[in-house]
């Protein structure tokens, strides 16, 4: 979650509160490599490995650089009661409005999304092998975030309402104890004419879902018998208090559906956010590209090609 940066908390209550899990992030980048068509996939294909072990890079780079933290959330309550109609889809309107100290406040994942789409559309248009990939398993975990009702709300834990906890509870817990039952076949990847309009369209559907995530878990903990609401689990040895199967089934059921569905709309959205990139890069041929996937020593330092990006790619 896109606030792990500021809980100073350790790496293995990181693991459980990172966005979607590492488990659930890691299998949406995956399972969006088989969306693609075969002009694309064969490239996605040879690297799904690196796709699926970079889909939580963005979440890691928290600890070392304090500007990733906003790219994973937006709080979109803060805009009042009809945050989409008063927040402007475009990045520089947005600022103009807003200011750009307030919109990071807030976090600024829709535009983050379009951002590393246009990222990414420079590296297949460029061939540059290491940018393709990197943008590829990013602009995976930006759009899995987006799905995530509660990475559009200021009460991402609950913690505004006594559910503290239920940030990881819904993104990392249930799919880690369910998704293996997921049917993740989500169809062919599209095409999208507007990748800004798009974030902002799931972003919206995702902030539509925070009511029913938060009022289902409290009807259920009243309901629930309190003694057997946690329970423990083992994490790299050491001992984790949290929500007990028994609890974490009857939430899952009384969602009806709703972390499958999310996921199976983070894998399709994955898939055509990097098909349409290739696409609107002028569909280059990238056959040759290395099948061999870089390893830790050959990747150049990000430093190397984090050349800003021009306005457009913002917007
Ligand atoms: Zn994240």
């Amino acid at each position: 979650m896109g606030r792990i940066c500021l809980f100073p908390i350790a790496i293995v209550a990181v693991v459980l509160l990172s966005s979607w899990g590492f488990h659930a992030h890691k299998l949406i980048n995956r399972m969006a490599v088989f969306t693609l068509p075969t002009d694309v996939s064969r490239f996605y294909k040879n690297h799904v490995d690196y796709i699926t072990e970079h889909a939580v890079d963005a979440d890691k780079r928290c600890y070392v650089d304090t500007a990733e933290s906003p790219r994973h959330f937006i709080d979109a309550d803060e805009y009042g009661a009809h945050p989409f109609d008063s927040i402007p889809i475009h990045w520089t309107a947005a600022v103009e409005k807003f200011s750009e100290r307030r919109l990071l406040a807030r976090g600024v994942l829709p535009w983050q999304i379009n951002r590393s789409y246009y990222a990414l559309v420079r590296a297949f248009s460029e061939l540059d092998f290491h940018r393709l990939l990197r943008h590829s398993a990013d602009i995976g975990h930006y759009l899995a975030d987006a799905h995530v009702p509660l990475h559009t709300t200021s009460n991402y834990n609950g913690q505004q309402t006594n559910q503290i906890g239920i940030h990881a509870f819904w993104e990392s817990r249930l799919p880690e104890l369910f998704s293996e039952g997921y049917d993740f076949f989500v169809g062919r990847a599209r095409y999208i004419e507007s990748p800004v309009d798009e974030a902002w369209r799931i972003v919206q559907e995702s902030h539509a879902l925070v009511d029913s995530v938060l009022a289902l878990e409290a009807a259920l903990s009243n309901r629930f018998p309190a003694d057997r609401k946690y329970g423990y689990i083992t994490r790299n040895n050491v001992l984790i208090r949290t929500y007990s199967d028994d609890y974490s089934r009857a939430y899952h059921e009384a969602l009806s559906g709703m972390v499958e569905r999310r996921m199976r709309g983070a894998i399709h959205a994955i898939g055509s956010f990097w098909y349409s990139a290739w696409v609107d890069a002028g569909q280059p041929d990238i056959r040759h590209l290395p099948p061999e996937s870089p390893t830790p020593g050959t990747v150049p330092a990000p430093a190397a090609d984090q050349k800003p990006l021009g306005r457009e790619e913002w917007h």
